[in-house]
């Protein structure tokens, strides 16, 4: 393959931005070699400034779960140009855009759209310091919700895949009201709360972990996130800014059936824009300005593009509910094949259509049975994948995503690919 034009752009980039980048996993350090320029997107595939065609399953972190262009989106974003791109007023779309929300994840009874998960996660936790009038969050490790300065303790993604432990310029006074704890363990969550109790604002959790590569939650374990938050007047706080309508219409939430207090979102609601969203109770969301005294606020928060274009995306998945079925049984015929292939030297965790190989023998459960696997091992297989065309997160530590636009074709090179690269 040849990859100059994605080379001589690299270089340029270095100049230009941190990494060349504008996103640190995009820099493609932790599988050696260069991150590829891309030029355009078309249903399950990408291509690269050099005419390279690739499968992809990044899906842009998780958003594309129609794949890139899909036709909806695109009108919808077409008719928009002709209205224009923002009024800093609120329009029509954006109550039709919340209500469908609303009627997809109940628990959300109100919302605040915004414009990136880093965002809704912020404010999610400032709500639950201001209902609460506490200042303690819980999260756990390798779980990341975006760059927010004290939910940047042990978190996963970039972090986790750069060997980053804490993030350098965030004050030791805002990661002190950071307690973190091993996703999974009820032991540790038992014990926070009895010697932190009365102190702790929220439990903030991504339901399935994406982001230390894909990781399920035990069985009962977010029943007794729900259950210990409820016993000590705590908030519960489910981030599916990644699961959110991708493990199901109604989210991680419907599938493990548990009522957070808050949500975050973000991703997928956007169809490839950018806009996220949190909110939950009323009565917790009623202490967001202007009704009550937490502020928070957006120059370009729920813009008519990219309501548009997240309007489209909820509106198609709500009219073809077989899209959740028909997407997770590909991604599991990927993972069982792959699977078969490489043995037991990898374990493939995989929820609905999100999933990771894990080159480990043994079971990843949390942070630290993921940092177990063999980081070089994946590298090469990432290499090995991509010169026949496959393009996979360049992490060990990020979920790998199918869209609606993968065919069952596409799974079968994918697992022919793998076979041989394993080898
Ligand atoms: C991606 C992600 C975020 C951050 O969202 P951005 O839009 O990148 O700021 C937060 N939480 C989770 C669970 C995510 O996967």
């Amino acid at each position: 393959m040849n990859h100059s034009k994605s080379r001589a752009l690299f270089e340029k980039a270095q100049k230009l931005m941190p990494g060349g980048v504008n996103s640190p996993v995009r820099a493609f350090r932790a599988v050696g070699g260069d991150p590829l320029f891309m030029a355009r997107g078309e249903g399950a595939h990408l291509v690269d400034v050099d005419g390279n065609r690739y499968l992809d399953y990044v899906g842009s972190w998780g958003p594309l779960l129609l794949g890139h262009r899909h036709p909806a989106v695109i009108e919808a974003l077409r008719e928009t140009l002709e209205i224009g791109t923002s009024f800093g007023a609120p329009t029509e779309r954006e109550v039709e855009f919340t209500a469908l929300i609303r009627q997809a994840a109940p628990s959300i009874e109100m919302m605040r759209l915004v414009n990136s998960g880093t965002e809704a996660t912020m404010s999610a936790i400032r709500v639950a310091r201001g209902f609460t009038g506490r200042e303690l969050i819980v999260k756990f490790e390798g779980c990341y919700h975006g760059h927010v300065d004290s939910l940047l303790v042990k978190a996963g993604s970039g972090v986790a895949t750069l060997g980053i432990a804490d993030s350098v310029g965030v004050p030791a006074a805002f990661s002190a009201t950071t307690i973190a704890l091993p996703f999974n363990s009820a032991e540790a969550i038992e014990e926070a709360f009895r010697r932190h109790g009365e102190r702790i604002a929220a439990v903030i959790v991504e339901p399935v972990v994406g982001n230390m590569g894909c990781v399920p939650p035990a069985p009962g374990f977010l029943a007794l996130l729900r259950d210990a938050t409820e016993r000590h007047g705590s908030l519960l706080i489910f981030d599916e800014v990644m699961t959110g309508f991708r493990l199901a219409w109604g989210g991680a939430q419907q599938r493990f059936s548990i009522r957070p207090d808050l949500t975050t979102l973000g991703k997928v609601i956007g169809g490839g824009l950018p806009i996220a969203a949190y909110g939950g109770r009323t009565d917790v969301m009623s202490c967001v300005a202007p009704l009550g005294p937490v502020y928070q606020a957006g120059t370009l928060s729920g813009n008519p593009l990219a309501v548009a274009g997240g309007l489209a995306m909820l509106r198609t998945l709500e009219q073809h509910p077989e899209i959740y079925d028909q997407v997770e049984q590909r991604t599991a015929r990927l993972c069982d094949g792959v699977a078969r292939a490489a043995g037991p030297k990898l374990t493939v965790n995989r929820v609905g259509s999100m999933f990771t190989f894990f080159f480990t023998s043994s079971p990843v459960t949390d942070y630290e049975s993921a940092k177990r696997s063999d980081t070089a091992a994946y590298a090469k297989f990432f290499r090995a994948m991509l010169e026949r065309g496959v393009y996979l997160p360049p992490s060990q530590f990020e979920a790998a995503f199918l869209s609606g636009a993968h065919t069952d074709e596409d799974i079968a090179k994918t697992v022919a690919a793998a076979a041989e690269a394993l080898t």
